[in-house]
């Protein structure tokens, strides 16, 4: 199945909430969410009242467009989640997490998950000294994370370094001062992880 691309800004609008999936624009008053905060189409504005299996539905739709990740990877990190120890949700989460794609665009080298994911299919990044072009490559603690030397020249990842410098930076990953490497010092936990999700209504609708 195709990545749905089209209208990012109506996924945030159908969830009721900012996914961040268009980079500079999420953060001004030019967020259609900001300014329709309704959910599209003809009913948008007429009141639901959701089942219990409506919330965790929306609940998994929320967290894998979040990351923008296709259904069939999202369930198969459930699987995985599922047979590791501790809290199979919060697994989950720290699977997505752990995403060269997450980690770019965590790391201030890309403005959007969407921006990072074309980035890594370029071929522009680095893990433990290999090229790495694959955004669902899951990172360990220990790897380092860079920006091949090739790349630091590309006046656009140059563009987005500059701007994205201060950004902070989730303290699981350590960027280093030249800013163009960072080392996964530990696994995220679940106060580290910022997406907006409950994360046991998706184990409730996994678990059916
Ligand atoms: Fe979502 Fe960003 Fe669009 Fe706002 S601007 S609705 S946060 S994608």
């Amino acid at each position: 199945m195709s990545r749905y691309t089209a209208a990012a800004c109506k996924l945030c609008r159908r969830e009721g909430k900012k996914l961040l999936l268009k980079g500079d624009r999420c953060y001004t008053n030019k967020c259609s969410l900001e300014r329709r905060s309704y959910a599209p189409g003809q009913h948008g504005q007429g009141r639901s009242k959701r089942s219990e299996y409506g919330l965790q539905l929306r609940a998994k739709q929320q967290a894998r467009r979040y990351y923008g990740i296709r259904e069939s990877q999202f369930h198969k990190y459930f699987l995985m989640a599922e047979k590791m120890d501790g809290i199979t949700g919060e697994n989950l989460l720290m699977l997505c997490e752990l995403r060269l794609d997450n980690v770019v665009y965590t790391l201030g080298w890309a403005d959007s998950r969407t921006q990072a994911r074309q980035l890594v299919n370029h071929g522009h990044f680095t893990v433990n000294g290999q090229k790495v072009d694959v955004p669902s490559y899951l990172v360990k603690a220990g790897d380092e994370i860079g920006i091949r030397d090739k790349s630091r020249q590309n006046e656009n990842i140059k563009a987005l370094l500059e701007k994205n410098q201060a950004r902070p930076v989730s303290e699981w990953l350590k960027r280093d001062s030249s800013g163009t490497k960072a080392t996964v010092s530990t696994l995220p936990t679940r106060e580290q992880i910022t997406v907006p999700v409950e994360e046991h209504l998706i184990v409730e609708y996994y678990s059916k």
